[in-house]
């Protein structure tokens, strides 16, 4: 097919992000058409049986159902790996089958994983509950301190794995030593990096082996479908997850990774303009309030380690109202413009009270260890005027006498 560049990745990757984001893993059929296809078909057909046959024994190149290969899904995917600078990437249905995926795949009883107390909640179900039942041992550490890393490891340890910035505490964790030391250790290192995505932070470049995504995210961008991502290694991704997704089916339907395709188109442009709304909005509030911790700005514990690895700070950050939960979930009743809503990424502002949504079911004690208080709010700054927001959470704070 005629200017087909997108599949060529010799080409791909010498482009620059935006150009990656749009016109990478793209796939033209024979009618030429500008924008990807949609394909949604389950199976495919074969001329004879015996090319059939060969399909199935890998003898020819082609695709025999939708559970293993579709092209709408392929073009994500290599559109993915492309813009991480990964040598692979397979999409799955949400960003907690991509986290799972990657972890299962590569661990069997008696293994045992490293990972950071500040997760998104569900990982962290991963780490505290899935994973033992299964006889993988997990040791959970504040992962801001390398020598917690360090002490931590054991001769079956096989795996670290970590989300930098951290939901919801914003905790940062320093990508190079952690991933070095993982390297030198023969440990492999599993970055959730859904956050910042790879416009603001390529985790491979300071040397993690696997990143995976919750595309669900900034990815969409638009709070539209669920989606995941997980990217690694040749030799990872085909030998080692393709095994474990093709059997257990965590598939991606063609119809989701369209609207992501579409999505990534602007994802650039939106990370960077949300994660400038983000510092307006951020600088409003730090007037405002006792605390807030947003890694753009330089009150934030770890703002020289964030910005020495993100290109910026992105779209989210939380907030301590003070006064407990009446008072946070006050300024959430309070909000005329801004949505409650525990999604994040969203082109939309939304805002949460963790405690009682997203980290609810990691408990009191867990909750309390890694600073997620009854007075924190979460905020998602969306793509609306910064000035709009800014006067909403203006009168909203004043009328709980903030
Ligand atoms: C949302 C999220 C996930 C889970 O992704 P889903 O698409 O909701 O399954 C995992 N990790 C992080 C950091 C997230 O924000």
């Amino acid at each position: 097919m005629k200017r087909n560049t997108g599949q060529n990745r010799e080409i791909t990757k010498g482009w620059r992000s935006a150009t990656k984001a749009i016109r990478s893993g793209t796939m033209r059929s024979e009618f030429g058409e500008t924008s990807e296809a949609l394909f949604l078909t389950s199976g495919y057909t074969y001329d004879c049986a015996e090319d059939a046959a060969a399909r199935f024994n890998g003898e020819q190149p082609g695709m025999t159902y939708s559970r293993l290969q579709n092209p709408t899904v392929q073009m994500l995917e290599e559109r993915i790996a492309v813009m991480e600078g990964a040598e692979a990437c397979r999409s799955t249905a949400t960003g907690m089958a991509a986290m799972t995926a990657a972890l299962l795949c590569q661990l069997q009883a008696g293994d045992h994983v490293v990972a950071s107390r500040a997760l998104f909640g569900s990982c962290r179900w991963l780490t505290d509950t899935l994973l033992p039942k299964f006889g993988i041992e997990t040791t959970v550490i504040d992962g801001r301190e390398i020598d917690n890393w360090e002490q931590a490891i054991q001769p079956n340890t096989k795996v670290f794995f970590f989300e930098t910035p951290a939901n919801p505490t914003m905790d940062v964790i320093d990508l190079r030593s952690v991933c070095d030391l993982a390297r030198a250790k023969g440990i492999t290192s599993v970055v959730d990096n859904a956050f910042a995505t790879n416009v603001l932070q390529r985790p491979m470049e300071f040397g993690a082996d696997v990143v995976a995504y919750s595309a669900t995210k900034m990815m969409d961008g638009q709070g539209r479908v669920l989606a995941g991502a997980v990217c690694g290694s040749e030799d990872f991704i085909e030998e080692t997850l393709l095994a474990f997704t093709r059997n257990t089916g965590p598939t991606l339907s063609a119809f989701n990774a369209w609207v992501v395709l579409k999505g990534l188109e602007t994802l650039d442009l939106r990370i960077r303009r949300q994660s400038n709304n983000a510092l307006e909005v951020g600088k409003f509030l730090e007037q405002r309030i006792e605390k807030i911790l947003h890694p753009g700005l330089p009150s934030h514990p770890q703002h020289n380690l964030a910005m020495s690895q993100m290109e910026a700070a992105g779209p989210i950050f939380s907030l301590y109202v003070g006064g407990g939960r009446k008072r946070a979930h006050g300024l959430l009743n309070a909000l005329n413009l801004i949505d409650i809503s525990n999604n994040i990424g969203d082109s939309r502002s939304l805002m949460c009270h963790p405690a009682s949504t997203t980290h609810h079911g990691l408990g009191e004690e867990s909750r309390l260890e890694i600073g997620i208080t009854e007075d924190m709010l979460r905020i998602n700054v969306g793509l609306e005027d910064p000035i709009d927001l800014i006067e909403d959470l203006d009168q909203a704070l004043s009328s709980i006498g903030l």
